[in-house]
C-alpha cells in the first residue's frame, strides 16, 4: 500500500519504519524534520497525503490533528482512509472524522496503548472507532504495527476506550500507592503488602504488573528510579482528556477529576515531571495528613 505518515515522533517514527519494514511504501513528514530510515522524507503532511491508500496521523493533540486534517482532507484520494493513532479529546476525533466522510473519505481513530516499545516492537494495543469498511482496510497495517486491534463502535469509540482505560489506571494507580504508603507507617513489610494484595481483591494491573515499589512484583520503573515507562505527564494528558469527555458528555467521575488534581498537582508543582506515574508512591510516603 502506498501510506502517508504524518508525525514521526517516538510512537510514530518506529510504527512508520515497520510499516516500511513490511514492505509498504511510505512517505513520511514531520514538522521536526524528522528522518526514519525505510520511509521517505516529503516536504509537507500534503505531500504525504497525495496518492496515498491510507494516511496515518500520530501528533500531539486534538488541536493539531484538526490543523492538520484541513491541509490533507482536500489533497486525499477519493475512498481513501484517514488512520489517526493519536491520543485527542473523542470531540476532535469525532470532527475529523465527519471532516473526512463528508469529503468521501473513510476514516478512523485508533489510539493506541504499550507505549515506545509497543510502537518499536509491533507490538502495541489498537481501539478503533469508525466504519467498518475502513476498519477493514487499516486492519493489515494496525496488524504490523500491533499485536490486537478492537473495533470498539463508531467514530470516537477508540478514544473513549482508550481514556476511560487510562482513567482507571490513574485512579488505580494511586490507590495502590496510597495504600502502600499507609502499609508502610503500620508497619508491614512491603513484600507481605504485595503477597497479599496481588492475591486479593485489592489486586490490579497496577499492583500485579507495575507494582510501585522497588524490588517488589515483576520488574517495574520501580526498580529502574522511577525512569519511564508511562510518564506522570502523559497520564495527566489522558486524565485531562477524560474530565474534558466527562464535562462534555455530563458523566459523574469524581475520581477521575480527584487523579487528575492529584497528577496535576504532581506534575506541574512537584517533582513529577518526567518521572514515571507509579513515582507517586514516594511522593506519597513524604507526606502526612494535612
Ligand atoms: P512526540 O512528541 O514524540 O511526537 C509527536 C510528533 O509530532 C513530533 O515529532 C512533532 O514534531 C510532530 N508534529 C507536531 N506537529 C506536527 C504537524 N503539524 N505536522 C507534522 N508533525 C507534527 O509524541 P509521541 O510520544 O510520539 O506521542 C504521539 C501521540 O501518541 C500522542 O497523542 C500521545 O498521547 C500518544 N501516545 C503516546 C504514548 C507514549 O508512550 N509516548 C503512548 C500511547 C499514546
Amino acid at each position: 500500500m502506498k501510506i502517508g505518515f504524518i508525525g514521526l515522533g517516538n510512537m510514530g517514527g518506529p510504527m512508520a519504519h515497520n510499516l516500511a519494514v513490511a514492505g509498504h511504501d511510505v512517505a513520511g513528514f514531520d514538522t521536526a524534520g524528522v528522518t526514519i530510515d525505510g520511509v521517505t522524507s516529503v516536504d509537507t503532511a500534503t505531500d504525504a497525503a497525495n496518492g496515498a491508500d491510507v494516511v496515518i496521523t500520530m501528533l500531539p493533540n486534538g488541536a493539531i490533528l484538526r490543523a492538520v486534517a484541513d491541509q490533507i482532507i482536500p489533497a486525499m484520494k477519493s475512498g481513501a482512509v484517514f488512520v489517526d493513532c493519536s491520543t485527542v479529546d473523542v470531540d476532535s476525533a469525532r470532527a475529523v472524522a465527519d471532516q473526512a466522510n463528508a469529503a468521501g473519505l473513510g476514516a478512523i481513530d485508533a489510539p493506541v496503548s504499550g507505549g515506545i516499545g509497543g510502537a518499536t516492537n509491533g507490538t502495541l494495543t489498537f481501539m478503533a472507532g469508525g466504519g467498518a469498511d475502513a476498519f477493514a482496510t487499516a486492519a493489515p497495517l494496525l496488524e504490523i504495527m500491533g499485536q490486537k486491534s478492537v473495533h470498539c463502535g463508531e467514530s470516537g469509540a477508540g478514544q473513549a476506550a482508550k481514556i476511560c482505560n487510562n482513567m482507571i489506571l490513574g485512579i488505580t494507580m494511586i490507590g495502590t500507592c496510597e495504600a502502600f504508603a499507609l502499609a508502610d507507617k503500620l508497619g508491614l513489610d512491603r513484600q507481605k503488602m504485595f503477597d497479599v494484595v496481588s492475591t486479593s481483591s485489592g489486586y490490579s494491573w497496577s499492583m500485579n504488573a507495575y507494582c510501585p515499589a522497588p524490588g517488589v512484583g515483576p520488574d517495574s520503573p520501580a526498580d529502574n528510579d522511577y525512569k519511564p515507562g508511562f510518564a506522570a505527564e502523559l497520564m495527566l494528558k489522558d486524565l485531562r482528556l477524560s474530565q474534558q469527555a466527562a464535562e462534555s458528555a455530563d458523566a459523574a467521575t469524581p475520581l477521575g477529576q480527584a487523579a487528575t488534581d492529584l497528577y496535576t498537582q504532581f506534575v506541574d508543582n512537584e517533582d513529577g515531571l518526567g518521572m514515571d506515574f507509579s513515582a507517586m508512591l514516594p511522593r506519597f510516603s513524604k507526606l502526612g495528613r494535612g
